[in-house]
């Protein structure tokens, strides 16, 4: 799904521009834990909202995070709960870092992509380089 994104959108793939292309509305509200964000829809309306007390970084991965079951929703993959979560994760991780040099390390991924340690280590788990050593 992220390669269609990046031909489609001709490498740079802009979290914004899809919901615009999409047809997705974006909001922020209080979710008060019950989730980061989550994607909507309902009638003719499509809606991603977002934790409003997120940083950034944050924002933006969840961003991703929700397009993923959007997608997914718009192909009707059949996965499981779990299944989806972790693919909406590496999607995001994937989008938040799409050129990472796999023989970096996670300070390093996370420093060059401006992300969190959690966003970095998806992102190397995703290639199936991470171990746990990489962190020390
Ligand atoms: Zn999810």
């Amino acid at each position: 799904m992220h390669d269609y994104l990046v031909i489609r959108y001709g490498g740079f793939v802009p979290a914004i521009k899809i919901c615009t292309d999409e047809h997705i509305v974006i909001r922020e509200r209080l979710l008060d834990g019950i989730a980061r964000g989550m994607y909507l829809e309902g009638g003719n309306i499509k809606a991603i909202v977002l934790e409003r007390r997120l940083s950034e970084i944050d924002r933006i991965y969840t961003l991703w995070h929700e397009l993923y079951h959007y997608f997914a929703s718009v192909h009707k993959k059949n996965e499981s709960f779990r299944a989806s979560e972790a693919h909406a994760n590496y999607f995001a991780a994937l989008s938040c870092c799409p050129h990472v040099d796999i023989n970096h390390i996670i300070l390093t991924i996370a420093e060059d992509n401006n992300v969190t340690f959690e966003i970095a280590r998806l992102r190397l788990q995703y290639e199936g380089m991470y171990q746990f050593n990489l962190l020390h």
